[in-house]
């Protein structure tokens, strides 16, 4: 899998450019509250850049990654609910990649849960997915699960009536403000939505509550430790405010699932992407980039040196695509 394929440069970039119109409109009239680190509740840290007026702050403790000051949780709502940058992903982007990414990255991630599943010996059951979206995850997931029943959770009233046409259960509300679905999932899946939360320890409790007892929470997101982040910083284009606040390290992720009630969590990384995106931004910026000189270097390997290079990210935990297993 490459880069381009799931996120063309020119859609991505027209995406951010949006993006950053629509947070001057919706954030500047608002107060923003300093947070503490959202994954270990330390009071020591300190700022590392200010991105498009986004302050990001870095814990001394555990090393994640956080948006602070940061504007009121009903800013976001509306940010999400109704903005050009959301519209133009759900309208002109999402649809654009659709098939590439039910074949390049939904379809690997049934697998991935399954061969977790069968792994943890979770046969039957109820799965409930947290931010389904367009339902692609639940599809292919169904084809390839012994599981029962397949479930959403997802907010946005147009994304949720995609579920529903599609066949599935559908509870249109915020994970946080819903009770309806308490304890009753013996599986949670929720990708890419720990990024953009408002109160990340919130949102895991929540998690915690939709399961039944001894149930699995499987969730991914973007890792602070990962290599891009790392090598890229304040210049990875994967830091953009407002839609992604949290990136929380392996230490901090296994902190606040242990806070959240959880009794065991195990954290992996195995995102295939990093070397590509840092490549890729090499090839955009040429120059005048800010690549440490080895790193460059990497780039002139073939593709089987690079191929090691990742797994060896991937199998030390140094890639930013971060998954999470938690047993209730
Ligand atoms: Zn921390």
């Amino acid at each position: 899998m490459k880069e381009n394929d799931i996120r063309p440069r020119e859609l991505h970039n027209r995406y951010l450019e949006l993006s950053k119109k629509d947070a001057d409109k919706v954030f500047s009239n608002v107060e923003w509250a300093e947070l503490h680190c959202p994954a270990c509740s330390s009071e020591n840290h300190h700022e590392s850049f200010v991105k498009d007026n986004f302050p990001y702050h870095e814990c001394i403790d555990c090393e994640s990654l956080f948006q602070s000051p940061r504007p009121p949780q009903n800013a976001f709502e509306a940010f999400y609910v109704d903005s050009e940058s959301s519209n133009f992903w759900a309208t002109e982007f999402f649809p654009k990649v659709a098939e590439v990414r039910r074949e390049k990255i939904f379809a690997p991630r049934a697998q991935r849960v399954n061969s977790i599943l069968s792994e943890k010996g979770l046969k039957n059951g109820t799965l409930i997915d947290v931010g389904a979206g367009y339902g692609v995850f639940l599809e292919e997931v169904s084809k390839v699960s012994p599981l029962d029943s397949f479930k959403a959770i997802e907010p946005s009233k147009s994304l949720a009536q995609t579920c529903r046409d599609k066949g599935y259960d559908v509870l249109e509300e915020v994970l946080e403000s819903s009770e309806a679905w308490h304890e009753t999932a013996n599986v949670i899946t929720c990708f890419e939505v720990i990024e953009h939360v408002h109160d990340p320890l919130y949102f895991v409790q929540g998690l915690r509550k939709l399961l039944a007892p001894g149930g699995i929470a499987i969730v991914s997101g973007l890792g602070v430790d990962g290599f891009d982040i790392q090598v890229l910083w304040e210049q990875s284009k994967a830091i953009s405010p407002p839609h992604h606040l949290n990136f929380l390290s392996v230490k901090g992720l296994e902190k606040l699932f242990l806070s959240a009630g959880f009794k065991k969590v195990e954290v992996q990384t195995p995102g295939e992407l990093d070397l590509d995106i840092v490549e890729n931004y090499f090839k955009e910026f040429g120059d005048n980039s800010v690549l440490p000189r080895f790193v460059k270097k990497l780039f002139n390997k073939g593709p089987e040196a690079k191929a090691n290079f990742q797994k060896f990210l991937k199998d030390n935990q140094f890639s930013s695509h971060t998954w999470i297993i938690a047993k209730a």
